[in-house]
């Protein structure tokens, strides 16, 4: 038997223990169904990984190396090193200190997520516990001031418009000019939720900032060309969204409150609808169901339903728990209507 089939197979066999049957980074599967798909490991970070974040790796020359287990040929001392390490290892030495409210990426998460996850964890090294500072950026001074590129109200263009995020009144706040005194909104992080939506910003960096004023859902859509300070901003709304739920629903335990920072919502679609009278004829809408505040929104945009998925989609946002914000929305609402 050559060395390199003894090889793969010690790698073949590496890969099936648990916590390196999932990528290190997003937590996909690294082995695909199909024989034919190719499984990948970092032989210089020791960590088994799926094919989209083994591009990133691949990216990042001076810390991480990438081949396929099954295609490429191994040396003896490469396997030893990946039997050594693997994705527990690794996890407990790169992740030791991600903040509690920081996003860890998922398999499905958008380019921009994934990809600054693994340039944080491993080329700059936010997690290790010796670089502190970088986490300053969205966290320890609750403080966040910057420029972002911000969709337009009417014409649909960009402009640039400094945002600043605060912690001491739990608020975003954005200015038509560098320089200006006055802000153009103030938003409360209350009942804020942010989203990547590369695809319906146009941007691979675009965010959707979605809020509530007194009777409407509102929505800001941002970009900045830099990966890494889009995330920042992402996570920095966390920290805030996470410091001010552990006041308001104190004593909630983290578990309770990290579903609540953001969320992604469960389905987005055209759907028809009639009412609010009786007699008024059907008209497409985008629908919007958001997990956050339990709530079913909808636009004027259209689009294609997928009706079982709406369905699913339902049933799994109906089966949540009530948590003690919901029930004081609830109230709100009522007490308004009365
Ligand atoms: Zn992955």
């Amino acid at each position: 038997m050559a060395s390199w089939d003894r090889n793969t197979i010690i790698l073949l066999d590496l890969v099936k223990q648990p916590e390196n049957a999932r990528c290190a980074d997003c937590g996909a599967p690294v082995i695909f169904t199909s024989k034919l798909d190719p499984d990948w490991a970092s032989y210089k970070l020791g960590v088994f990984v799926c094919l989209n974040c083994s591009g990133t790796h691949r990216d990042l020359t001076d810390v991480s190396r990438v081949k396929s287990i099954r295609l490429d040929n191994w040396e003896d001392d490469l396997v030893e090193f990946m039997r050594r390490n693997g994705n527990a290892v690794a996890k407990a030495q790169y992740e030791k200190s991600v903040p509690a409210f920081y996003y860890r990426p998922q398999q499905h998460d958008c380019v921009v997520l994934r990809d600054q996850w693994i340039r944080a964890k491993y080329a700059r090294q936010e997690f290790t516990g010796k670089n502190g500072h970088l986490q300053k950026a969205y966290s320890s001074a609750g403080f966040c001031d910057g420029t972002l590129w911000k969709k337009g109200k009417n014409k649909r263009q960009f402009q640039k418009r400094r945002f600043v995020l605060s912690q001491d009144d739990f608020t975003l706040r954005y200015f038509i000019k560098e320089d200006s005194k006055v802000a153009k909104a103030i938003i409360s992080v209350r009942n804020m939720n942010a989203v990547f939506q590369p695809e319906k910003v146009g941007h691979q960096n675009g965010l959707q900032i979605t809020y509530m004023t007194e009777d409407r859902t509102r929505n800001l859509f941002v970009y900045h060309e830099n990966g890494q300070e889009i995330v920042n901003w992402f996570n920095a709304v966390r920290a805030v969204r996470y410091a001010y739920l552990r006041k308001a629903l104190a004593p909630a335990n983290d578990s309770e409150l990290m579903p609540l920072l953001t969320t992604r919502s469960l389905k987005e679609g055209y759907m028809e609808k009639t009412g609010p009278m009786q007699w008024e004829p059907f008209k497409r809408r985008w629908f919007v169901l958001c997990s956050v505040d339990r709530k079913l929104l909808y636009f004027k945009t259209p689009m294609e339903l997928e009706q079982r998925d709406w369905i699913k989609a339902f049933q799994q946002v109906i089966a949540q728990p009530l948590l003690p914000q919901h029930y004081s929305i609830e109230a709100n609402m009522k007490r308004k209507k009365s």
